[in-house]
């Protein structure tokens, strides 16, 4: 383990799974994917990072290119971000406006992203029927919801924006219909339809992806960190923390918000994790779901700039995740799940007494860019790395993995440059973010901005 981490120790225990509801619930099929790592190893391709991003990766690899590839993953297969997360598989990926992509890019590049996005969200569902996953999807969008009249304008605005510009399928939904079709309460005044999307158990679906990789050819390796990384000659070696060796001719680095930054110089202060925080309630009575009218199946959001984002899931029980603290003690994150609560009844006063089950976190990645990076190390191409989806990794971790595999697999490692068909707003590695041990307190500032903004705004 490193010397000093950016956040709170308790959020590296590689050992310990998240007490969430998703680990609640799979079923318990999470042991038998995949051995630890306990022999020296040579293969084609080693990945670092058991998520998504990393599994897609040695699926499309194995199955598409029959590459031989070996994923190392320092906790169990999705410890990180992709077993944890609050399932929707929706469009997103940056922080960055469309208006603001459309003028750093131009319109083309932005109409490329967009669609690319959508692309993204049916790779999910498309691989869950090719290897007969059933990782419980619900809905066919993701509502944002308007928590003021103004807001429902400025929501139209984008709605008809991404509509006539960019040929999305969204649509604006009225207060009073969004009361029948979606749910009723105070705090809704209408929603914009985002398509396509929909939400999943996202452990349920990184399991899934881990055991058709596996069938595949793929080799995964879970508890098996990779503690040390050097170059020797042409070859890449890296030390497990029991030990073993692997040496390998390439490697993709897939730790996104758990970044191991402290391994390759090219990768420190590139990464900006975020913590976000779930909240799951007891399963609601009939009456209970009555009394909001909750209807609808689709994932939502609010549309504050630091906003909610929750569900009701098949089992009836809602959950609902925000912005957690920037230390990440475990003392912050009971104070974040019971701030969440309470936010919870007060967007949804009749569920005052509706009790909290389960409570877990986790790290998104932002970029100082505001967008995805994907691409090879500049001083050396045989390294690879694809992170950085500002909180929408389902989709765009998946769809990431899927053109690294495709893009390693199909050329010469220094004469093939990133793919022309990838929109350019994802290509290449992000800035460098100054004095980089600062960067919980960067993230303090930003979020603490846009809370003052939504206190002004009256939300
Ligand atoms: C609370 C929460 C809610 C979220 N909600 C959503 C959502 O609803 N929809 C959505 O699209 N996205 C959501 N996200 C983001 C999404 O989960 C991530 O973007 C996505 O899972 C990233 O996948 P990944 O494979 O790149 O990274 P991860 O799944 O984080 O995997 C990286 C892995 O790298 C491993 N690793 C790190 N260092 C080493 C090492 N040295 N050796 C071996 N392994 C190592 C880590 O153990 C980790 O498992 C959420 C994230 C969180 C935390």
């Amino acid at each position: 383990m490193p010397k000093s981490r950016l956040f709170d120790d308790s959020l590296y225990q590689f050992d310990e799974p998240q007490p969430s509801w998703w680990e609640a619930s799979i079923d318990g099929n999470r042991e038998n994917i995949g051995c630890e790592l306990n022999a020296d190893v040579a293969c084609d391709v080693a990945i670092i990072g058991g998520g998504y991003t990393g599994l897609s990766a040695a699926y499309h690899l194995a199955k598409d290119f029959q590459v031989d590839v070996h994923v190392y993953e320092a906790g169990h297969i999705g410890w990180g971000a992709s077993g944890r997360n609050g399932g929707f598989c929706c469009m997103g990926g940056t922080k960055l406006e469309t208006r603001e992509l459309i003028k750093k890019f131009g319109l083309e590049e932005t109409r490329k992203y967009y669609s690319a996005q959508m692309e993204a969200v049916d790779l999910v569902r498309t691989i869950a029927d090719d290897e007969a996953i059933d990782f419980e999807a619900q809905g066919d969008c993701e509502w944002v919801v308007a928590e003021k009249p103004s807001h429902f304008k400025a929501l139209e605005e984008e709605c008809e924006f991404k509509v006539t510009k960019l040929g999305l399928p969204s649509r604006m939904v009225s207060k009073e219909a969004f009361a029948e079709i979606g749910y009723d309460a105070p705090h809704q005044h209408g929603a914009f339809a985002e398509a396509p999307g929909f939400g999943l158990h996202p452990l349920k679906y990184c399991l899934g992806l881990a055991q058709a990789a596996e069938r595949h050819g793929a080799h995964l390796h879970p508890h098996s960190e990779i503690t040390s990384w050097e170059k020797q000659d042409d070859l890449h070696v890296m030390r497990t923390a029991r030990g073993n060796t692997i040496r390998s001719k390439r490697v993709i680095v897939a730790g996104n918000g758990f970044m191991p930054e402290h391994l390759h110089t090219s990768l420190r202060s590139r990464a900006l994790p975020l913590q976000s925080q779930i909240i799951v309630t007891r399963v609601l009575s009939d009456d209970e779901i009555a009394a909001h009218n909750w209807v609808t199946q689709s994932p939502a959001v609010n549309s504050r700039n630091v906003y909610f984002y929750y569900r009701t899931l098949p089992s009836k029980r809602f959950l609902i995740g925000g912005r957690a603290d920037f230390k990440g003690t475990e003392l912050g994150a009971k104070v974040t799940a019971e701030t969440l609560r309470q936010s919870m009844v007060q967007l949804w006063p009749e569920w005052q007494n509706v009790s909290i089950e389960y409570a877990w976190r986790g790290f998104v990645c932002f970029t100082a860019d505001f967008r995805p990076a994907v691409g090879r190390m500049e001083d050396d191409p045989s390294v690879y790395f694809g992170f950085g989806y500002h909180g929408n990794g389902v989709n765009n971790a998946t769809w990431i993995g899927r053109e690294l595999a495709r893009w390693l697999a199909t050329g010469n490692d220094s004469k093939n440059p990133i793919p022309t068909h990838l929109p350019t707003i994802v290509h290449g590695m992000t800035s460098k973010i100054p004095f980089g041990s600062l960067r919980p307190y960067y993230a303090k500032a930003g979020v603490g901005w846009h809370r003052f903004k939504d206190w002004i705004d009256g939300v």
